[in-house]
């Protein structure tokens, strides 16, 4: 059970209203946003993300992507900081939790620990990132956190190109920003990155624990494979003659995803788009393309699901007749979490009487690219169902709180003079 409520640190009602305040930039139906990066709703909620930093007694400053940063300053400024936060930007339209839960839950950590134990000695920058869901912009995946770590290459404001046409320069110019100072946003003054974060995943909710302690965030690897045959007539060609790539996808597509079910969790791979042409119906098809997504947080598992996808397209294409192309479009090893983090976590959980599963996370974060430059964890808040990137998405006041909770004594553990 939660620790009674006079012990809490963290009021419910103060997380709850703040989510529910935020989603309504952008509110999209009942229980839905649609908030896209750089655009008004997006920059109207960054703005309110700064009014509660400032009422919660932070020191707000921006970035040159447009990430917002409130700071509770330490006593000891040689120290490199301790920073927690997600990112506000939605799915088209998404929930009103994905990422706006561990902004809030980091305003609110900070106030609380503010209020109740003054000034730290290591200081507390709480991030409200701008751009992980690539939602508006296809490739932009990280777009604020990778800025932070220095990811960004040069030419990519003004090649990337978003479903509306506009370049990702000019939307950053429409939000008041200058794309071609991208480079100040890097930072190499940070300690720790602790993100709190929804499950998005059925997990904690099976076994009945509000909050998870994530020890790995998943690797993956994004396939386009491509197959080409010989096209001809549907009715004319029998069946031994053929070239048939939709003979040989068909043949991968189940193949792989039966790997990874027979390899067993946490591993999954997914086909999540098939492209036929020319895609007609009395025509034995050219060419097949659909993309292969696997992943495992696990080094060598994912390693070896890798290894049988990628044997299994070349020995289907070499026994049809088909040419293979295979490019692969992203690849990332897992991350591990910080060991020494994940015992604080776990021990702040104890302390707050939050129950609490170590767990890893299958969804890709902007944790990962934080790992990049600092260590990093992950706290995990049960959803409902394990739906998200839907309206659907749902987790409780009192869930979000107990989140909250672990955050807020985790990072007084981090920051306060034992
Ligand atoms: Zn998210």
């Amino acid at each position: 059970m939660m620790a009674e409520d006079n012990e809490r640190w963290i009021d419910p009602q103060r997380v709850e209203s703040y989510i529910q305040e935020l989603a309504q930039y952008g509110a999209h139906g009942e229980t839905g946003v649609a908030r896209l990066v750089y655009s008004p709703e997006w920059v109207a909620a960054q703005d309110q993300v700064a009014a509660w930093m400032e009422e919660a007694g932070l020191r707000v400053e921006r970035d040159a992507v447009g990430n917002v940063w409130g700071y509770l300053d330490g006593s000891n400024p040689q120290h490199s900081i301790i920073v927690t936060g997600s990112h506000i930007d939605s799915q088209n339209p998404g929930g009103r939790f994905d990422g706006a839960l561990g902004v809030v839950a980091g305003i609110a950590a900070a106030a609380a620990l503010r209020e109740r134990h003054g000034q730290p000695e290591r200081t507390i920058g709480v991030v409200s990132l701008v751009e992980e869901e690539a939602s508006r912009f296809p490739t932009a995946n990280f777009w604020g956190s990778r800025a932070i770590v220095g990811r960004i290459v040069p030419e990519e404001p003004r090649r990337l190109r978003g479903y509306d046409g506009v370049t990702i320069a000019e939307a950053m110019r429409d939000a008041g920003l200058d794309p071609t100072r991208i480079a100040d946003a890097r930072r190499d003054d940070i300690d720790t990155f602790v993100e709190l974060h929804i499950e998005q995943g059925p997990f904690l909710e099976q076994e009945d624990v509000p909050v998870g302690i994530v020890e790995r965030i998943t690797g993956y690897r994004q396939y386009l494979v491509t197959l080409e045959g010989a096209a001809n007539h549907a009715g004319t060609t029998p069946m031994d003659l053929r070239r048939d790539p939709m003979a040989g996808a068909a043949e991968i597509i189940s193949g792989v995803i039966d790997t990874a079910h027979r390899m067993g969790r946490p591993c999954v791979t997914t086909v999540g788009r098939v492209n036929v042409s020319p895609n007609e119906r009395a025509v034995i098809p050219r060419q097949v393309a659909f993309t292969v997504d696997a992943r495992s947080p696990d080094v060598a598992q994912r390693e070896t699901l890798l290894t049988r996808h990628e044997a299994l397209m070349h020995e289907v294409a070499e026994r049809r007749g088909l040419t293979l192309t295979v490019r692969v479009d992203s690849d990332r090893l897992p991350v591990a979490s910080d060991p020494e983090l994940v015992s604080i976590i776990a021990a702040a959980a104890a302390e707050g009487g939050v129950p609490a599963m170590v767990m890893s996370s299958g969804a890709v974060h902007d944790a990962m690219q934080f790992a990049e430059i600092a260590r990093i964890a992950m706290i995990f808040v049960r959803s409902q169902e394990g739906i998200s990137h839907s309206p659907d998405e749902f987790t409780s006041a009192r869930d979000a709180a107990a989140g909250t909770e672990v955050l807020a004594r985790a990072l007084h553990a981090l920051v306060y003079q034992s």
